[in-house]
């Protein structure tokens, strides 16, 4: 057994607490649900329109692949991609220059792994995968994600590109900051896949919003604000502005609430309008939730046009408008 289930599992039992199915059961209004009501599993759905991304993930699930094997391999697509300026390396680096990039991942057993500040690998999604399967923490920053990352193998990387570098010397003429809504259309990465099994995993990772103050870290390593699942109820991501989704814990109040029996669309339309509720400036930035529940069904909200999301499905890829409030 895992050096970190066996920890787990040996503190709950000496304090007493066993978990039988039938509790967790009770909770979850969608175990009741015959089969055939479900969806055509695997499904994948990411936030803007990663297709790449998505199809990979989508595929190697159609194939086989556990979820937990294919959101990695599905998000690194994007982090890998050079051209993606807020994605892993070619992101924009923060006001002094340095690339820094935030990922988390979570598993259907509810384990999860985190990274923070991560300066020199450009994969940090598998190093953060590495922190959920290989310590007993969740999550590790800077330079310790940084020694970490050297211990499990992940070579040390330069994430500035020449393109990146170039716009981020025309940036410090004006040394404008402020968060542009929908930036090119492709932002942070955050991906929900749903295996044969049935089983639900996400993902996320980005390099942060451009030219942030250094030490800045956003939503989308956060467990809760970022990204959360359950295995079974469903799984939300978020992209946007982080302060306002840290502020308002947004992806685990679209869980909760799927949990209390909204659907994922009605799920994501309260949290951001409590997002919108407890923002006086909502209009001046984006933020984004998608979400899918145990039966496949899937949903979107945001607070300006223009997001996104893509889904993969029955060997189909689409990208889809979501709704919005303005
Ligand atoms: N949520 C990310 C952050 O605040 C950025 C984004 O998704 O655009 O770091």
């Amino acid at each position: 057994m895992k050096r970190r289930k066996f920890i787990n599992r040996s503190i709950l039992a000496g304090a007493g607490i066993t978990f039988s199915p039938s509790i967790l059961n009770a909770t979850n209004p969608l175990n009741s649900l015959s089969p055939m009501t479900k969806s055509s599993f695997p499904i994948t759905i990411a936030t803007w329109n990663f297709a790449n991304a998505s199809l990979k993930a989508g595929e190697m699930m159609a194939q086989g692949a556990t979820a937990l094997d294919a959101v990695e391999q599905g998000v690194m697509v994007e982090e890998a991609n050079l051209k993606n300026t807020t994605v892993g390396k070619g992101g924009a680096p923060d006001r002094e220059g340095n690339v820094t990039l935030d990922a988390c991942i979570m598993a259907p057993d509810g384990n999860a792994g985190s990274v923070v500040y991560l300066k020199n690998n450009t994969h940090a999604v598998s190093v953060a995968r590495k922190v959920m399967e290989e310590t007993p923490h969740v999550m590790l920053a800077g330079e310790g994600a940084d020694q970490f990352a050297r211990e499990m193998g992940f070579e040390k990387e330069d994430l500035l590109t020449e393109d990146s570098e170039r716009a981020y010397k025309e940036w410090l003429k004006k040394k404008e900051y402020k968060p542009i809504i929908n930036i090119e259309n492709h932002d942070t990465i955050g991906m929900l896949c749903i295996d044969q099994n049935g089983d639900i995993v996400s993902a996320c990772t980005t390099s942060g919003l451009s030219y942030k103050m250094n030490g800045r870290v956003g939503d989308s390593p956060i467990i809760g604000s970022g990204l959360f699942l359950d295995n079974e109820v469903g799984g939300a991501v978020a992209t946007g502005l982080g302060e306002a989704i840290m502020k308002n814990v947004s992806s685990f109040l679209v869980v909760e609430l799927m949990r209390n029996g909204k659907s994922p669309q009605e799920a994501c339309e309260i949290a951001i309008q409590r997002i919108i509720a407890r923002s006086p400036d909502f209009k001046d930035f984006q933020a984004a939730l998608i979400a899918i529940n145990k039966k496949g069904e899937v949903g979107s909200y945001c607070i300006q046009k223009g997001f996104t999301y893509v889904k993969y499905q029955d060997g189909t890829n689409n990208n889809i408008p979501s709704k919005y409030y303005i």
